[in-house]
């Protein structure tokens, strides 16, 4: 018997098609249409989920049920998918997407599961690598941040799916860099991957302030603010301010406060949900484990009024989301084949 996983993000879908062992027999993946209509994005994800089938050489009709794990605001009652920051601005004014019903369509099946993207990633944590554990937080640092949590051994859902929004936690009362969510001094608005070419225009200007405030005296703290790094443009990335902490030296300062601010939002995530386990997934992670992971090891205990979990690399990687995806087609959570 198999089943459908999709991951659908605001950069790809994917899909996968595999039975209730993990085992995957097909898979597909494309980009993620940036609109012009919600039916083009639904119809992106039917597409890639027939070729996931063509690639198992199973009829779509054949397959027991599905799990979506998506990104944005979903609404689990309508089966739909909301807007996110994360999409491009020509989506602006798209309406929900809807997800569920044509899946079903096209499945012919009624066991099709629709989680935030998050949960499905925590869900797919837990079941493929750490079974043993009750309290868990799946955590993405990718161009967004954002959390799925099991508790008790169960998914937290909150109201319409979207428990977990931990990105959108403050960090900075000031407010000093704005969220794609409209408020300011959120967590994704400093250490995204989206946003820390931002963080790093912030510190270059603040230690031009200083320097022209004292300009006699420069101090140490100054110097952290020379840089080789394009600021002007762009085209930085994260990526690039990353590959250059430790030779550039606003590169290193802009690292350390990353660093510093996601013990912040750590400790809040933590100290919330009490896991045993935090694994922690997402490009901006994945790709700099040491200099994302290390210093909140370090740190975090200076946070916590709750026991300290362990804090390790998502195992599944990139397929954490697909996986839980998969898994909950078998799981439900009401709605999956034995929900
Ligand atoms: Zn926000």
């Amino acid at each position: 018997m198999y089943a459908v996983g999709v991951d659908l993000g605001a950069t790809n879908v994917r899909a996968v098609v595999g039975d209730d062992t993990g085992t995957i027999v097909g898979r597909a993946r494309a980009r993620t249409p940036q609109g012009p209509t919600a039916d083009a994005v639904t119809r992106a994800v039917l597409d890639v989920v027939r070729e996931a089938c063509r690639d198992a050489s199973v009829e779509p009709s054949t397959i027991a049920g599905a799990g979506i794990g998506s990104m944005g605001v979903i609404d689990r009652d309508a089966g739909t998918v909301g807007l996110s920051s994360n999409l491009g601005t020509e989506t602006e004014s798209l309406d929900p997407i809807p997800l569920v019903d044509p899946l079903a369509d096209l499945l012919e099946t009624d066991a099709v599961v629709l989680h935030n993207d998050t949960l499905a990633g925590a869900i797919g944590e837990h079941h493929h690598t750490h079974p043993d554990v009750d309290s868990l937080v799946y955590l993405t640092i990718s161009s967004g941040i954002g959390a799925g949590v099991i508790s008790d051994g169960s998914p937290l859902l909150g109201t319409d799916g979207n428990a977990g929004e931990v990105g959108h936690m403050t960090i900075d009362a000031a407010g000093r860099l704005p969220c794609g969510c409209g408020a300011a001094g959120h967590w994704e608005a400093y250490c995204s991957g989206n946003s820390i070419p931002a963080l790093a225009r912030l510190l270059a200007a603040d230690g031009g302030e200083r320097k022209s405030e004292n300009e006699n005296e420069v101090e140490d703290e100054d110097r952290h603010t020379e840089t080789a790094l394009p600021l002007e443009s762009n085209d930085l990335t994260a990526a690039e301010i990353f590959e250059h902490a430790g030779s550039d030296p606003l590169a290193t300062h802009v690292v350390d406060r990353v660093a510093e601010l996601n013990v912040l939002g750590m400790g809040n995530v933590i100290n919330a949900y009490a896991p045993a386990v935090v694994s922690v997934g997402g490009a901006v992670a994945l790709n700099n484990q040491s200099l994302v992971l290390d210093p909140i090891r370090e740190e975090i205990e200076s946070q916590l009024v709750v026991q300290t979990p362990e804090i390790v690399c998502s195992d599944l990687g990139e397929e954490a989301v697909l996986r839980g995806a998969l898994r909950c087609a078998f799981t439900g959570t009401s709605g999956g084949l034995d929900g």
